[in-house]
């Protein structure tokens, strides 16, 4: 079991406490464009729905919801123009992967060769 922290800045942003750059959205996920990108093309995907991490969102979510978020994440490429050039997505889970915002997400890296 996970614990939930609304304290964190995805879930201030999904409550439009702060600003983001908001790049699509749809019933499940919100997509905007990382503060500080790796890449030429790094945006976020995040869930509307409160999970941690992707071993929380996996173990909770339904079918449809599941099929739903990765298909924003597809899109996203779509819209970010790099479904053909090609990119990374990865979900940085749990502490040994450094991650920083305990709200679940997948980054979208691209524009480059990686
Ligand atoms: P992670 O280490 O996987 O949790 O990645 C969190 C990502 O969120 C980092 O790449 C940060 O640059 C990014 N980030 C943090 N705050 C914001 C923000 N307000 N808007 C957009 N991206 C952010």
């Amino acid at each position: 079991m996970y614990k939930y922290d609304e304290n964190n800045v995805f879930h201030r942003i999904l409550k439009k406490e702060i600003p983001a750059d908001v790049i699509y959205e749809n019933n499940i996920a919100l997509s905007f464009y990382d503060i500080h990108p790796q890449k030429r093309v790094h945006a976020l995907v995040i869930t509307k729905g409160l999970y941690t991490n992707f071993a929380d969102f996996v173990s909770r979510v339904d079918a449809q919801d599941l099929r739903d978020f990765f298909v924003a994440v597809a899109k996203v490429a779509d819209v970010l123009g790099v479904s053909q050039t090609g990119y990374r997505i990865l979900s940085n889970t749990g502490p040994d992967s450094g991650q920083e915002v305990e709200h679940f997400h997948v980054h979208i890296l691209g524009g480059e060769r990686l």
